[in-house]
């Protein structure tokens, strides 16, 4: 299958060949020519598949076709989870849309809103936007949704797990009846059909690995004491001498120390979270694309949507809470075509968390050990005691000769 064969005009296939792709992703494959036909499409694909081609390519190909001359009113509206992902769409809409007289602008939060007022009045074809901005910007009348013909939710799983539903209902308000409407999640639970069913109008199904991982992710386990995480990191990432490494975190809080931590090892990194301003979560991600920043520590509503090419690492320092971030985190790495590895550093605190992970996914991860990082560390002591408690606080004789070489080893490094 070639991009030719989908329908695309040259103006678009120009820009696509630019961007090396040979062929069409599954996802592109089959939602393209659905979505050229004016279909509603409900698809079931997670970052990393292409997904946002998938819609972007056929949206840009009817906006051109059917131009308004004069005024421009939206007519194509992309609502995204996260500042991340919107502006990651907003820089895809204009790389495959370069040879087209389109106009487009990404709005969020967390920036001034006067810039953004500007732009619209000057009129738009494509406005990406996050929830509550968008309805702040027509709350102060400085968009007008009302000649929308194309609805793209992008990420719809995460939109709700953010607790974007009534954010999204105020916005439906705005739209018109008549218009396409495309809804693309990783996930598809009850929540998420009981939204399409309210939106989508007679969608077709686009299923791509739904709940599975990507297949050129390698994935492996160590088992390792909560203690010891940090330790085994810096040792992954110097013995394997890692230069770009997306590392997860449970707080922002843990990602802060963990930066710092690193930091102290010698190991250029950088947080990203929702307590960063905007310019520092940009200076982050573009310290981390040149290659300046060698880790970055993200939590996963900051990750959401991070489109980095060719991320070769994805190590989970925590694991998630919710079995489908797992899914998301290593959907990072392995992009199209594209070969990665998940770590996953797991302790004993955490063996439901894999398992329940393990069940999703429908298979077991391979367990990887590093000389001088025990497994039996990371499980539970004698009397609910854990083995992980501060080092200081546990007497020599329960000390494992691995132990004592990292003893040794930290001693080294502190001195
Ligand atoms: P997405 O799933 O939309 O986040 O896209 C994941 C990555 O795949 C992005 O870095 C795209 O540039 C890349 N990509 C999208 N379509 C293709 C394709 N047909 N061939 C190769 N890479 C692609």
């Amino acid at each position: 299958m070639t991009f030719d064969k989908l329908g695309l005009c040259e103006e678009i296939l120009r820009a696509v060949r630019e961007q090396g792709y040979r062929s069409p992703t599954p996802v592109q494959a089959q939602a393209i020519p659905r979505i050229l036909e004016g279909r509603d499409i409900m698809a079931g694909a997670q970052t990393g598949t292409g997904k946002t081609a998938g819609f972007t390519l056929p949206m840009l190909q009817l906006m051109q076709k059917n131009r308004p001359s004069g005024q421009r009113p939206v007519r194509v509206l992309v609502l995204t989870p996260t500042r991340e992902l919107a502006a990651q769409v907003g820089e895809s809409v204009a790389t495959y849309g370069k040879y087209l007289s389109l106009r487009s602008t990404v709005v969020f939060g967390g920036v001034g809103i006067q810039p953004q007022i500007s732009k619209l009045r000057r009129g738009i074809d494509i406005l990406v936007a996050t929830p509550g901005r968008l309805l702040d910007l027509a709350g102060q009348g400085a968009v007008d949704l009302s000649q929308v013909e194309m609805l793209v939710l992008d990420e719809a799983d995460r939109m709700l797990d953010m607790g974007f539903i009534h954010d999204i209902r105020r916005v439906m308000k705005l739209l018109p009846d008549r218009r396409q409407n495309l809804l693309f999640s990783a996930t598809f639970s009850n929540d998420i059909k009981k939204l399409a069913g309210g939106i989508l109008h007679k969608p077709v199904l686009v299923e791509v690995a739904r709940n599975e991982t990507a297949g050129q992710v390698s994935q492996v386990v160590h088992h390792v004491a909560k203690s010891q995480k940090r330790a085994l990191l810096s040792h992954l990432i110097s013995t394997g001498d890692w230069r770009q490494v997306l590392v997860f975190t449970r707080t922002k809080h843990g990602a802060n120390r963990l930066t710092e931590q690193l930091g102290r090892d010698g190991i250029q990194a950088a947080a990203i979270h929702g307590n960063k301003s905007q310019t520092a979560r940009t200076r982050a991600l573009a310290g981390f694309k040149s290659g300046d920043v060698r880790v970055l520590v993200a939590t996963d509503i900051a990750a959401r949507g991070l489109d980095i090419d060719q991320l070769p690492h994805v190590v989970n320092y925590e694991l998630p809470n919710v079995p489908e971030d797992y899914v998301h985190r290593i959907g990072r790495t392995g992009r199209a075509g594209r070969s990665g590895e998940a770590m996953s550093l797991v302790s004993a605190e955490e063996m439901k968390l894999l398992a329940g992970i393990e069940k999703l996914i429908r298979r077991k991860v391979p367990v990887a050990e590093v000389e001088g990082f025990d497994a039996a560390a990371s499980v539970p002591e004698e009397g609910g005691r854990r083995s992980d408690m501060p080092r200081a606080r546990r007497g020599s004789a329960a000390a494992s000769p691995a132990r004592r070489r990292r003893r040794r080893r930290s001693a080294v490094a502190r001195g």
